[in-house]
């Protein structure tokens, strides 16, 4: 029989973690290299506004502890008219607002399970510091650490946690399309104690796409001047930006290099999709020349 193939993956975010444990699970020998020193307890575990579509036959389900709050669907607000999105399965609320750093850890947790070895406070500067690995998964978030592709279109993103929040969609997570900007604005409840939300705006990046009266200002500027519109209150109590791939693409295999979740598939550019998104990119792992 021959040694099962050795992986190194360099990033323990969704993508990276989701990943080490279905490879795992498949007899790879997983290595994991993530240069904060926690699992989920660093900024990157909140950096996103955390909806999540489970799907039962897709794998990977939250444990309870790792879900803030379930959710009926979406209100979709896009050119003064208002749609509901249902999700189609029913399973326990099949869209739920995570917890971010809660469900990575179970991640972790999973993965270690399968035999995964987690490294963490280690940043990878270069090939050379993942050993001598059969084949190496990118899953260091965007921008990429290996980088052969020229992706023309990221998205920027801007967000705020506010407490006691007067505008809390208790039981839908509430998107507005916005149509010049190219992106949309996301308003998800997280606590009705504390009637939490994220409230949260992105769009295109390349400016050549956005329509011709688009503001010409940062995320940061647009969301505070929304608020001011609609008269939001409540208490910020944490505020975080990124930049995030947009639009689908295959798994992308460059030498021995897979690039995966925000490295290398992207998000939906309507929903921002890009905790889903590490269920397909297991999908086209597993159809990967890998073993
Ligand atoms: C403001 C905002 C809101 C969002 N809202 C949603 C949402 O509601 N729903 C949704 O599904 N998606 C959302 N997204 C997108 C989602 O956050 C990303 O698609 C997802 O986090 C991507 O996961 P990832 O594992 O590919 O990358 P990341 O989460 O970026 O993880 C990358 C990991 O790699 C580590 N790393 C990076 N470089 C190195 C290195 N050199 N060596 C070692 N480790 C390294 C990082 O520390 C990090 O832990 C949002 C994004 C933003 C910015």
């Amino acid at each position: 029989m021959s040694a099962p193939k050795r992986i190194a993956i360099v990033g323990g975010g969704v993508a990276g973690l989701a990943s080490a444990y279905w490879l795992s699970k498949h007899g790879f020998k997983v290595k994991l290299y993530e240069r904060h020193r926690e699992i989920g307890f660093n900024p990157d575990g909140f950096r996103c506004g955390e909806a999540h579509f489970v799907r039962a036959e897709e794998g990977i389900i939250p444990p309870k502890n790792a879900i803030s709050k379930a959710v009926k669907g979406i209100l979709l607000r896009t050119c003064n008219k208002k749609y509901i999105v249902l999700p189609k399965k029913e399973l326990n609320g099949t869209m739920v607002v995570l917890h971010k750093p809660k469900f990575l850890r179970f991640l972790a947790e999973i993965a270690e399970r399968e035999g995964a070895e987690i490294i963490t406070g280690r940043k990878i500067r270069r090939k050379q510091d993942l050993g001598d690995a059969d084949f190496i998964l990118d899953a260091s978030g965007c921008p990429p650490l290996f980088k052969p592709l020229n992706r023309k279109r990221l998205g920027i993103t801007y967000q705020e946690t506010i407490e006691n929040c007067n505008i809390y969609p208790k039981d839908f997570l509430e998107q507005h399309w916005l149509q010049h900007e190219m992106g949309y604005l996301w308003i998800f409840p997280k606590d009705d104690r504390t009637r939490t939300v994220n409230l949260g705006v992105g769009w295109l990046l390349n400016t050549k796409k956005r329509g011709r009266n688009a503001p010409k200002m940062t995320p940061k500027k647009f969301l505070e001047r929304w608020k001011r519109e609609k008269g939001v209150e409540g208490e910020i109590v944490r505020s975080t930006a990124g930049l995030v791939p947009l639009g689908y693409q295959r798994p992308l295999l460059a030498e021995n290099i897979v690039f995966v979740g925000d490295a290398g598939i992207g998000a939906d550019e309507l929903t921002g999709g890009g905790i889903s998104a590490s269920v397909a990119q297991r999908k086209g792992i597993a159809s990967l020349p890998l073993a």
